[in-house]
C-alpha cells in the first residue's frame, strides 16, 4: 500500500495509472477508522481497478469549541485495518499542504447544505466542500465514494459536483451499524458504558417510525411527533427512578435534541404527507457527544 502525503505525488499516483487504463476511487474520511469506512472502501474496490483512502482531520469543517483537537487519531491502526482490505493507496496530508499560509479560498455550499447540520453547524459545509474540492484536485480519480450516515453531506456533495462539473462520479455506501443498532461513528469512543445505552433510543426510535410508516401512518406531523416522543424518552422519567432504586445505571432518551425531522428525501424541504420518497434525520447530544442518524423511508 502507498502512502502518499505530498498533493502533487498523489496526483501523479492517479494520473499515471489513468494513463494505463485503469480506474480509481477515493474514500475520503478523517480517520479513526470503523467498518462504516472500511465498507466505502468495499465499494470502491468493486467499481474501480484501485482505490485510494484519504485520511485528514479537516480543521476548516470544525467551529471553534467544537471537538477538532480531541477528534480521535488511531493512523497506525487506520493504515494496518486499510492495507489488510487491500487499499492500493492512503494520502495522509499535512494541515499545512492542503492549507499553505495565505490560502483563503473556499467554495460556496449548495442549496441543500441550508437547514439542519446547516444551520446547527453554520461554517461546516463550506470547510466539507472546500477540502473534497481539494481531495478531487489532489486525487483526480474517477469515482467518489461517500456514506448515508452523513445524508444532508452526501447530497452537498452530489450537489457540488452537480453545480461544478467536477469530473467524478459520487456513490454512495448504506449506514453500517454495530450489533447493538448504533450506526458506527468515530465520536462513538466518547460514550461512557450508560451514554452508549441511552443512545440506543436513536436506532430504536427510528425502526419504530419504520413499523409507523408500515402500519400505514403517512401524517408527516404525527410521524415527527412520536420521532421526537422516542428520542425524549417520556417513559424514561419512569424507569430512571426504578432503576436507581434498583441500583441500576439510569437510563433515559437522548441529552437533547438538536432536530428530528421527516424530510423529502432529495431535496431536504418539508414535507406533510409521505406521497414521495422521504428521510428521517436526527442529530442529538448523548452526554457531550453529538451523534447523527437517519433512514430512508420508501412509500
Ligand atoms: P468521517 O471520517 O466521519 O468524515 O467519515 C468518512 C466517510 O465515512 C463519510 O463519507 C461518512 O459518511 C462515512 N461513514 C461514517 N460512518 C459511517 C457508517 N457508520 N456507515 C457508512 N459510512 C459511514
Amino acid at each position: 500500500m502507498e502512502i502518499l502525503s505530498d498533493p502533487k505525488s498523489a496526483r501523479r499516483y492517479v494520473i499515471e495509472r489513468q494513463s494505463t487504463g485503469e480506474t480509481l476511487a477515493v474514500v475520503p474520511t478523517m480517520g479513526a477508522l470503523h467498518d462504516g469506512h472500511l465498507s466505502l472502501v468495499e465499494i470502491g474496490k468493486e467499481k474501480c481497478d484501485r482505490v485510494v483512502a484519504t485520511i485528514f482531520v479537516n480543521p476548516t469543517q470544525f467551529a471553534p469549541g467544537e471537538d477538532l483537537d480531541k477528534y480521535p487519531r488511531t493512523l497506525k491502526q487506520d493504515l494496518a485495518r486499510l492495507e489488510s482490505l487491500g487499499t492500493d493507496a492512503v494520502f495522509v496530508p499535512e494541515v499545512s499542504s492542503m492549507y499553505p499560509d495565505g490560502c483563503t479560498t473556499s467554495v460556496s455550499p449548495p442549496r441543500v447544505a441550508e437547514g439542519l447540520e446547516g444551520s446547527f453547524r453554520p461554517e461546516h459545509f463550506g470547510g466539507v466542500c472546500t477540502i473534497v474540492l481539494k481531495l478531487f484536485q489532489c486525487l483526480p480519480c474517477n469515482v467518489g465514494v461517500f456514506g448515508q450516515k452523513d445524508y444532508q453531506q452526501l447530497l452537498v456533495i452530489k450537489a457540488m459536483v452537480r453545480d461544478l462539473n467536477l469530473p467524478i462520479e459520487v456513490l454512495s455506501g448504506e449506514i453500517i451499524r454495530d450489533q447493538d443498532g448504533l450506526a458506527m461513528s468515530s465520536r462513538n469512543r466518547y460514550l461512557s458504558a450508560v451514554e452508549r445505552e441511552n443512545a440506543l433510543c436513536i436506532p430504536k426510535a427510528l425502526r419504530s417510525l419504520q413499523d409507523d410508516v408500515q402500519s400505514g401512518v403517512t401524517s408527516v406531523e404525527e410521524l415527527q411527533e412520536r420521532l421526537i416522543a422516542r428520542l425524549e424518552d417520556s417513559e424514561a422519567v419512569a424507569h430512571a427512578a426504578r432503576d436507581a432504586a434498583e441500583g441500576q445505571p439510569i437510563q433515559r432518551g437522548v441529552d437533547s435534541l438538536d432536530y428530528a425531522v421527516v424530510v423529502d428525501s432529495e431535496t431536504l424541504e418539508p414535507i406533510e404527507k409521505l406521497n414521495r420518497p422521504a428521510v428521517a434525520l436526527v442529530a442529538a447530544r448523548v452526554g457531550q457527544t453529538r451523534l447523527i442518524d437517519n433512514c430512508t423511508i420508501s412509500v
